[in-house]
C-alpha cells in the first residue's frame, strides 16, 4: 500500500495508473475505521481496478464546541485494516496541504443543506462540501463511494458533483449495522455501556415508523409517536425525526410515492443519526 501525503504525489500516482488503463475508486474517510468504512472500500474495489482511501479529520466541518481535538485517531490500526483489504494507496494530506495560509473559498449546496443535520450543525455541510470537492479534485478518481448512513451528506455530494462538473461517479454504499441495528459510527466509541444498550432503539423505532407510513398511517402522528418512544427509551434529545423525499429531501406530509425517514437523537453527549427507506404505500 502506497502512503501518500501530498497533492502532487497523489496526482502523479493516479495519472500513472490511468495511463496504464486502470480505473480508480476512492473512499474518503476521517479514519477510526470500522466495518462501515471497510464495506465502502470493498465496493470501490469491486468496481475499479485500483483503490485509494483517504484519512483526513477535516477541521472545516467541526464547530468550535465540537470534538475535533478528541475525535479518535487510531492511525496504526487504520493503516493495518486498509493494508489487509489490499488498498493500493492511502492518502493522508496535512492541514497545511489542505488549507494553506490565505485559503479563502467556500462551497455551499443550497436547499439540500437546509434543515435535518444543519439544525444542530449549521456549518457542517459547507465543511463537508469543501473538503469533498477538494479531495475529489486532488485524487481525480473515476468513482467515489460514500455511505448511505449519512444520507443528507450523500445527496449533497451528488448535487455538488453535478453542479461543479466534477468528473466522478458517486456510488452510495449501504449502511453497516451492529447486531441490534445500531448504524456503525466512529462516534459509537463515545457511548457508555448503558447508553450502548439503548442506542439500537433508534433503528428499531425508525423501521417501525417507516412501516406505519408505508401502511398509510398519518405521518405527523407516526413521527410524534416515534419521538415519544425515543424519549421513553432514554434518548436525551431528538434533534429531528422527519419524512422527506428521497431525492430532493423536501418534507413530505403524506406518503404518495415513498421517501426517506431520517433521524438524529442524542444519548448523553453522543449524537446518533440514522435513516430508513419508506416504500410507496401498499394499496390495502
Ligand atoms: P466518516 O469517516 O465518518 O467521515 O465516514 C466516511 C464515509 O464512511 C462516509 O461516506 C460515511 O457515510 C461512511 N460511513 C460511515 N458509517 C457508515 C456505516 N455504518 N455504513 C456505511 N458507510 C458508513
Amino acid at each position: 500500500m502506497k502512503d501518500i501525503q501530498t497533492i502532487r504525489q497523489i496526482r502523479e500516482q493516479v495519472s500513472k495508473w490511468r495511463n496504464d488503463g486502470e480505473q480508480i475508486g476512492f473512499v474518503p474517510t476521517m479514519g477510526a475505521l470500522h466495518e462501515g468504512h471497510l464495506s465502502l472500500v470493498r465496493l470501490a474495489q469491486e468496481r475499479s481496478s485500483k483503490s485509494v482511501a483517504s484519512i483526513y479529520v477535516n477541521p472545516a466541518q467541526f464547530a468550535p464546541n465540537e470534538d475535533f481535538e478528541t475525535y479518535p485517531r487510531p492511525l496504526d490500526e487504520d493503516l493495518e485494516k486498509l493494508e489487509q483489504l489490499g488498498v493500493d494507496a492511502v492518502y493522508m494530506p496535512s492541514s497545511e496541504e489542505m488549507y494553506p495560509d490565505g485559503f479563502a473559498t467556500h462551497v455551499h449546496v443550497d436547499r439540500l443543506s437546509d434543515g435535518l443535520c444543519s439544525l444542530s450543525r449549521p456549518h457542517f455541510f459547507d465543511g463537508v462540501a469543501l473538503v469533498v470537492s477538494k479531495l475529489l479534485l486532488q485524487v481525480l478518481p473515476d468513482l467515489a463511494v460514500f455511505g448511505e448512513k449519512d444520507y443528507q451528506q450523500l445527496m449533497i455530494i451528488r448535487q455538488m458533483v453535478k453542479d461543479l462538473n466534477i468528473p466522478v461517479t458517486i456510488v452510495g454504499g449501504p449502511t453497516q449495522r451492529e447486531a441490534d441495528g445500531l448504524a456503525m459510527s466512529s462516534r459509537n466509541a463515545y457511548l457508555s455501556t448503558s447508553e450502548r444498550a439503548v442506542a439500537g432503539k433508534l433503528n428499531v423505532i425508525l423501521k417501525e415508523a417507516a412501516l406505519k407510513i408505508e401502511n398509510l398511517q398519518d405521518v405527523s402522528q407516526t413521527v410524534s409517536g416515534a419521538i415519544s418512544q425515543l424519549t421513553q427509551a432514554g434518548f436525551s434529545e431528538v434533534d429531528y425525526f422527519e419524512f422527506r423525499d428521497s431525492q430532493t429531501l423536501s418534507p413530505q406530509e403524506r406518503n404518495e410515492s415513498g421517501g426517506r425517514l431520517l433521524a438524529a437523537a442524542k444519548l448523553g453527549r453522543t449524537r446518533l443519526i440514522d435513516n430508513w427507506p419508506v416504500r410507496e404505500p401498499k394499496l390495502q
